[in-house]
């Protein structure tokens, strides 16, 4: 089945009971259960399962083609709950520009829980190979990148960490499993912040894992997920369903008009750069068509001039709101730079842009208007 068709259907069986179809919200915390426990079959207390996120789980598994999904209270507490299973004494490689906050708990917890990291540009098979320890215990990849919209290729990756023995995790939040499906090219692990585009109306937060097996590490990460409590709530895990089954015909619009975003800004002299794969100029292009089924709806740019500069030309659009997050309904804005603090690798010209559902040329007037001012 096409993902645009399991979008709509997975996870959609009509409710047993009342033939709803819009499936039921189950706010119980707690279920009967015979008086031997032993021999419990279902649910049994909220903090280890409901049957919303059930569906949800089924859903996400069927559309990145994994044997299970666990999904969570957000995109960090998956991330998390990974990082935290990874063997004491391993070595982690991450993109050099991956998540920040991603990128903040490894640098601050690793060295508690007993690993060691490297930073590598992964879209440099060569540099990454040469990264690689006898240790290295896991890949960490987040394509495309943030903020930077970096493209790496995952089916490289996976052989250089099948030949290692290491885990290759994929953070597929920007482009979603219509765009890109990791487990196909040999991911073992694939990585969403619902939050986004899943979710994808700017009103619940969630996470999820999607593993290629189900073996001792999806295990464990469910275990863990009991033990902390990161779990998705029934409501949450209703809302990023719902959020799902419109998000085929929402990505090919957020799409189309972030290309027409992209080619109004490349070809405006008060813009010095802009980084969208959907672009010829963009280094990893080629791979938009090969790995990838389309350049999604996100896109960063640098204004010609200053920090200040930049953050005026933010400041003076009015369809598009300054605030973080991507992903949703409405077009967003941000200087990266001052949302990532102290620290920061991203050039402090650089806006970055979540391209949301209006017209596309209200959304170029409205980028004309604040780049003219
Ligand atoms: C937002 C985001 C995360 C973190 O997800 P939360 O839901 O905010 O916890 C991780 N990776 C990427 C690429 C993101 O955009």
């Amino acid at each position: 089945m096409k993902p645009e068709t399991l979008a709509v259907h997975a996870g959609a069986d009509i409710d047993h009971e009342t033939a709803a179809v819009s499936p039921p919200i189950h706010l119980s915390t707690t279920f009967e259960h015979p008086a031997d426990v032993g021999e419990l079959k279902g649910y049994l207390y909220g903090r280890y399962g409901n049957p919303t996120q059930d569906r949800l789980e089924s859903a996400l598994a069927a559309l990145e083609g994994g044997a299970l999904a666990r999904v969570f209270a957000s995109g960090m507490a998956a991330a998390n709950a990974l990082l935290q299973n990874l063997p004491a004494g391993g070595h982690v490689l991450m993109a050099d520009d991956c998540y920040f906050s991603v990128r903040r708990l490894a640098q601050a917890w690793f060295p508690r829980w007993g690993l060691t990291l490297d930073l590598v540009d992964m879209t440099d098979a060569a540099a990454v190979r040469a990264a690689m320890r006898p240790n290295t215990c896991c890949l960490w990849v987040e394509t495309p990148s943030n903020p930077l919209l970096k493209l790496s290729a995952v089916a490289p990756l996976a052989q250089i960490a099948r030949a290692a023995g290491a885990l290759l995790v994929v953070d597929a939040t920007f482009a979603t499993p219509l765009l890109l499906t990791p487990l196909a090219l040999g991911a073992d692990v694939v990585m969403h912040s619902t939050t986004k585009y899943l979710g994808g109306h700017s009103d619940v937060s969630g996470g999820a894992l999607v593993f290629a097996r189900e073996d001792a590490l999806a295990q464990a990460v469910g275990e863990i997920r009991t033990l902390q409590g990161a779990i998705a709530s029934p409501f949450a895990s209703w809302l990023v369903l719902r959020g799902l089954r419109t998000l085929a015909p929402r990505l090919d619009w957020h799409q189309r008009n972030a290309m027409a975003v992209a080619h109004f800004l490349a070809a405006h002299p008060r813009v010095s750069a802009v980084h969208y794969p959907g672009l010829a100029s963009h280094p990893q292009h080629a791979l938009v068509g090969s790995e990838m089924r389309g350049p999604g709806g996100m896109l960063s740019f640098e204004v010609a001039g200053t920090r200040a500069d930049a953050i005026a030309v933010a400041a003076r659009l009015k369809l598009f709101v300054n605030a973080t997050s991507l992903g949703g309904y409405e077009s967003l804005v941000e200087h990266r730079q001052s949302s990532e603090g102290a620290g920061s690798p991203t050039p402090e010209t650089l806006l970055r842009l979540s391209v949301g559902l209006e017209h596309a040329d209200d959304l170029i007037a409205d980028l004309d208007q604040a780049l003219a001012g």
